[in-house]
């Protein structure tokens, strides 16, 4: 509900004056702009005993909440700069003192203190300086240039403001990526980008229509997905460890600063998906990589993507189809493209088509990894639970699943000691690794695709 001011209130109708009635709306802004103010004051402070104060970012200042020009006279000289709510009791006759030691409230001097004290009621970013310290004394013009100036700054700020929490609601693109975006559709590679599809802890996915190919042999899908990787780190600190460890990038790691990782998630999960298209697994195709932003094939159609594999029903036919389509891109990604998946579960297989799609291989690592086979292990488990839960009587165990995708044979019936042979045989690959600076041969080894774009 909006306070009743007086431009509002039903006696001005005149509606021929573009500049009131902007000036109307600001106020009425305004107006909401401090009441909601007012309310996470209040919000913030609740029964405390100790209390914070948001007067100096209100709009509507004391001293103009009753003049609708922005210009000091001499009424605003009465008030005390540093009271400026409360009213001194400055005579009504305008001048103090007697004889010829008579002060007006026009006095040059004192109006110029004042007006420089004044200052201090700008929003606090505004930078006066210490105007005070050195008895600066502002003459009633310059003091009206500034706080004109102080003030549009504030609303710039205040719409600079609007515009951020604007694209949180575009989720979360900051100015940097959306420019990146936009420079795609310019170029005529993306037709539109259409909405957001999933936003996640690490990145936020965008639906987009393919546009043309700048060269021949390239052709852009019709249907996109963009993966735009957050370059808000704090999500991907507990990930340093995969990246860390993966020799692949053990030189580069430690020069890099944290904008270039998350560009090396971005890239890894490209390597990733070029060596799992090689090999014929089901999964997005890569369009392009500019930065942290990829752009793969979309899976689903007209703007719907397909459905998680936890979120479709299955026929308990498709349920088994779909196990042994995945024990199968298991084994290949595995002995294909060396890799593990290292967050497989059915958040991060898609229906489509009658088939699995395997997406979100930012995280995959090598086997040799020294932690691969514990996040092979992992998948395993996950989709062994998955089917099992889901009806598929011949979904293996957990174990038998490891190994039938690794091709190793451990043999422990329990898995506390299955565990701890994976470990071992990590720790042993570890050291091989550091005694002969190669991993051991019972991992093959391929080099990665060539870099896409940069
Ligand atoms: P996150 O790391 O946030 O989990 P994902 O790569 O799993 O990132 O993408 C998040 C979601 O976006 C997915 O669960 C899926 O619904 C959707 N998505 C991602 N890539 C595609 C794609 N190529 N086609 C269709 N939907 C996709
Ligand atoms: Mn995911």
């Amino acid at each position: 509900s909006v306070a009743e001011g007086p431009f509002i209130t039903g006696e001005n109708t005149d509606t021929s004056s573009d500049l009131m009635l902007a000036q109307m709306l600001q106020m009425e802004f305004d107006r909401e702009y401090d009441a909601q103010l007012r309310r996470e004051e209040k919000k913030i402070n609740g029964d405390s005993k100790v209390s914070i104060s948001f007067e100096n970012y209100r709009k509507v200042h004391p001293y103009d909440s009753d003049s609708s020009e922005d210009e000091v006279d001499w009424q605003d000289t009465r008030h005390d700069p540093y009271r400026a709510d409360k009213p001194t009791t400055t005579p009504r006759k305008g001048f103090i003192g007697k004889g010829k030691d008579i002060t007006t409230k026009h006095d040059e001097v004192v109006c110029g203190r004042k007006n420089t004290a004044r200052m201090e009621n700008f929003a606090p970013e505004f930078q006066v300086g210490d105007g005070i310290g050195m008895d600066l004394k502002l003459s009633n013009q310059v003091f009206n240039a500034l706080k004109q100036h102080a003030y549009s700054e504030e609303r710039r700020s205040a719409r600079l403001h609007e515009k951020k929490e604007h694209s949180t609601a575009e989720k979360a693109v900051d100015p940097k990526t959306r420019l990146l975006l936009y420079k795609m559709v310019n170029a005529g590679m993306l037709e539109t980008i259409t909405g957001c599809i999933s936003t996640g802890k690490e990145s936020v996915v965008f639906h987009a229509y393919g546009g043309k190919s700048a060269t021949e042999d390239k052709v852009i899908p019709p249907e996109c997905a963009i993966k735009v990787f957050k370059t808000t780190l704090n999500e991907f600190k507990n990930r340093d460890k995969y990246i860390k460890d993966d020799y692949r990038f053990k030189d580069r790691f430690s020069k890099l600063n944290p904008r270039k990782i998350i560009r090396m998630w971005a890239e890894k999960e490209m390597h990733n998906l070029t060596r799992m298209q090689n090999a014929g697994i089901p999964c997005p195709r890569v369009v392009i990589l500019k930065k942290h932003v990829l752009v793969m094939s979309f899976i689903g159609q007209d703007q719907v993507p397909a459905p998680k594999l936890k979120d479709v029903t299955l026929s308990s036919e498709d349920m088994k189809k779909a196990y042994y389509q995945i024990l199968n891109m298991m084994q290949q990604l595995y002995k294909e493209c060396n890799l593990v998946h290292a967050d497989l579960s059915e958040y991060n297989m898609l229906w489509h088509d009658g088939k699995v799609w395997l997406i979100d291989v930012s995280q995959s690592v090598e086997p040799t990894h020294p932690h691969g086979l514990e996040l092979l292990f992992r998948d395993c488990r996950n989709v062994s639970q998955f089917f099992q839960k889901g009806g598929v009587a011949e979904a293996l165990n957990e174990r038998e699943l490891f190994n039938a995708v690794s091709g190793l044979n451990i043999t422990p019936e329990n898995e506390v000691d299955f565990q701890a042979e994976i470990e071992a045989l990590e720790k042993m690959n570890e050291d091989h690794v550091q005694n002969h600076g190669k991993k051991l041969s019972m991992f093959s080894s391929d080099g990665d695709p060539p870099i896409y774009d940069e």
